[in-house]
């Protein structure tokens, strides 16, 4: 067995190690035997001597994220073991191996016990981000474990520039590790959309929704749909499916807007129920009219960080509010939160604040969140993160 760098807590610091959370924060540490370098894997010993956890050290308040409460060899083998585990559970939830599918989330971080490790699978290639340097550093071993457990990827694209700790200055450029095909069109639920790994955000499509699109589908009939924040258009192209009378999709980017369009014409050419606005949000609600009956609102995350959530609240009230105010009585409104810091009663409370300022009758008939290739490790409830609300306005 390899023989790894020491790290003793303090006293007392390993109670929620016992419960397997796989974070230590920089506060439980009492020293180093010798100091490990940034990103080296490390055996994390109690103030006692008795072994705890394995895992990956860096320079920050997480400051090891475990990889195994049983002392063993971080390895191919590891890697190996952990995706094809990985792997059985897509293809147990029906997301892999699915002839109408090829776009899921193979590695979601902690809830696939691989932490600061995230991978999404667009049909033959791999988008692999690194949130940790030594997720970094493991990258080869990963990406080959990856092509034995997976057969049909053949292209493995590196997207770290933006994940990685900037202090840790690893210089990090994207690129391809394995292959480098171009060809970027995926299918999610039988509906293809262009894949811009490249330049587009996160790992190039939000793969979280791929549900709750499939359930907005079959409220879109015959309705009037605005799409706000809709990035590369998923929640459009699932509305033009479900026969909606029209769609509008709204984006600040116009690079969004543009890729919006490029897929409304990969699946619906010459269709001419939807039109794509590169405008902000606030604004396009403040001066549209009350004509929709189905409106989506999948923002950003408004806050990133405990600090803002005051902010952020106000943020989904808001926008909410606008919504609430101006659809059509009988409409329908899909409402989301992706902040990991905003709880499902935060957003549950902005929500009705929003309803209250509107005046109207509301009543949430659907309660969503992540997909389950997105899925939570039980011992690391931060994972959840995505919260959504179906709502029907009288
Ligand atoms: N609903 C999308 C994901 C949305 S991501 C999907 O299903 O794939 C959030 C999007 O909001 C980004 O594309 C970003 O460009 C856009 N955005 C951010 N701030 C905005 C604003 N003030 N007005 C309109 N769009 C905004």
């Amino acid at each position: 067995m390899a023989s790894y760098k020491k790290v003793y807590l303090k006293p007392g610091k390993e109670e929620s190690l016992k419960r397997f959370h796989p974070w230590i924060f920089s506060g439980a540490i009492m020293r180093f035997d010798p100091r490990p370098e940034e990103g080296e894997i490390v055996d994390v010993y109690t103030a006692n001597d008795d072994y705890i956890a394995t895992g990956h050290y860096q320079i920050g308040s997480i400051a090891i994220r475990v990889l195994s409460f049983k002392q063993r060899t971080i390895d191919k083998d590891f890697w190996k073991e952990r995706l094809s585990i990985a792997m059985d559970v897509r293809r147990c939830i029906g997301v892999a191996g699915n002839p109408n599918n090829n776009t899921y989330r193979l590695v979601h971080g902690e809830g696939d016990n691989l932490p600061g490790l995230i991978i999404d699978i667009y049909g033959k290639t791999a988008v692999m981000q690194a949130h940790s340097p030594g997720m970094h550093f493991a990258k080869d071993e990963i990406a080959a474990a990856l092509m034995q457990v997976n057969d049909e990827v053949e292209n493995i694209y590196y997207k770290s520039e933006t994940t990685l700790p900037y202090k840790a200055e690893l210089g990090q450029e994207n690129g391809f590790i394995a292959g480098g095909s171009s060809d970027n069109i995926a299918i999610e639920n039988g509906l293809k959309f262009h894949v811009d790994w490249l330049k587009g955000q996160k790992t190039g499509f939000f793969v979280d929704q791929r549900e709750n699109r499939a359930l907005l589908e079959t409220y879109s009939k015959g309705r009037k749909v605005l799409n706000m924040f809709c990035y590369t258009g998923g929640f459009s192209f699932y509305a033009m499916r479900g026969g909606a009378e029209i769609v509008h999709s709204v984006d600040s980017s116009a690079k969004a807007v543009e890729l919006t369009e490029a897929n409304i014409n990969l699946n619906f050419p010459g269709d001419t129920r939807h039109k794509a606005f590169a405008e902000d949000a606030f604004r396009f609600l403040d001066n549209m009219g009350n004509d929709y009956d189905l409106i989506i609102l999948d923002p950003p995350a408004f806050a990133k960080h405990k600090e803002a959530l005051r902010n952020a609240l106000q943020g989904y009230k808001r926008l909410n509010a606008k919504a609430l105010s101006k659809i059509k009585p009988g409409g329908i409104i899909f409402t989301f939160s992706c902040s990991q810091v905003v709880t499902k009663e935060n957003f549950r409370n902005a929500v009705f604040s929003a309803s209250a300022i509107s005046g109207r009758n509301v009543r949430i008939l659907h309660q969503l969140t992540q997909p389950a290739d997105h899925p939570v490790n039980i011992y690391h409830p931060e994972g959840e993160y995505l919260k959504g609300l179906v709502l029907y306005v009288e």
